[in-house]
């Protein structure tokens, strides 16, 4: 979704809508575009932008033409630049704000499909990772390593940023300082910038891997105790 300003080409822009429709003006052929609420979402962010050309995307939102029924797959933040009328449920053509909201509800909403999917191949002797992340749709830190690193033995496709780690209780952001830099690295791709702040290099990284390892092993004794717990209550 990224996209730098400089190298936005208000020309190529023009050319590439007009092409593409029926109107011969750039004000009224934009009239005849609109966002579809189709999103793709990529493996790797080397997408290219069908309307400015810009690459480096990861995720396509396409835009039609209602009259001539061409597609373009374009970034985000063109559909909102270049002003791509977004219409809502009932018709109403959205103001910028509701656009941004409509735009990033439509990718978590792709992102979270992807999720499920993805979980629903888990075998049985890991499917115990689906109810706990699919309960709150985040995980704290090293139960979603655990998870990628199931999905991983079980050889199922996923894309790490669609998941969401959770960050809220003292024990999540415990178990993301400990991070060693190899188990940041892993779990990177599903933090929000903000949350990556929360990590910094370990000074002593024997350390780190020490008190990640007691932390993890903390996690293993709480998992026990409650499926022994639920042994219980079935007997
Ligand atoms: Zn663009």
């Amino acid at each position: 979704m990224s996209h730098d300003d400089s190298e936005f080409d208000f020309d190529v822009v023009r050319t590439n809508i007009l092409n593409r429709s029926f109107a011969t003006t750039y004000g009224e052929a934009l009239k005849e575009w609109s966002y579809t609420g189709i999103v793709t979402e990529y493996e790797e962010p080397n997408e290219v932008c069908q309307l400015c050309g810009n690459t480096g995307l990861g995720s396509h939102f396409r835009i039609e033409n209602i009259v001539t029924g061409r597609c373009l797959e374009i970034g985000s933040k063109c559909i909102q630049k270049y002003d791509v009328p977004v219409y809502g449920p009932d018709g109403q053509h959205l103001d910028s704000q509701d656009v941004q909201k409509r735009l990033l509800s439509d990718v978590d909403e792709v992102r979270r499909a992807h999720v499920r999917e993805a979980l629903a191949k888990l075998p049985e002797r890991s499917a115990f990772f689906r109810d706990v992340y699919e309960l709150k749709e985040a995980v704290p830190p090293l139960r979603l390593l655990q998870i990628f690193d199931a999905l991983d033995k079980a050889k199922i496709p996923h894309r790490k940023s669609c998941f969401k780690v959770e960050l809220r209780t003292k024990v999540a952001r415990a178990e993301l300082e400990s991070l060693t830099e190899r188990g940041f690295r892993s779990l990177s791709p599903a933090l929000t910038s903000e949350q990556r702040r929360h990590w910094t290099r370990p000074q002593n990284p024997d350390a780190a891997k020490r008190e990640s390892m007691k932390l993890w092993q903390a996690m293993q004794r709480r998992d026990k105790r409650k499926a022994e717990e639920r042994l219980r209550q079935r007997s």
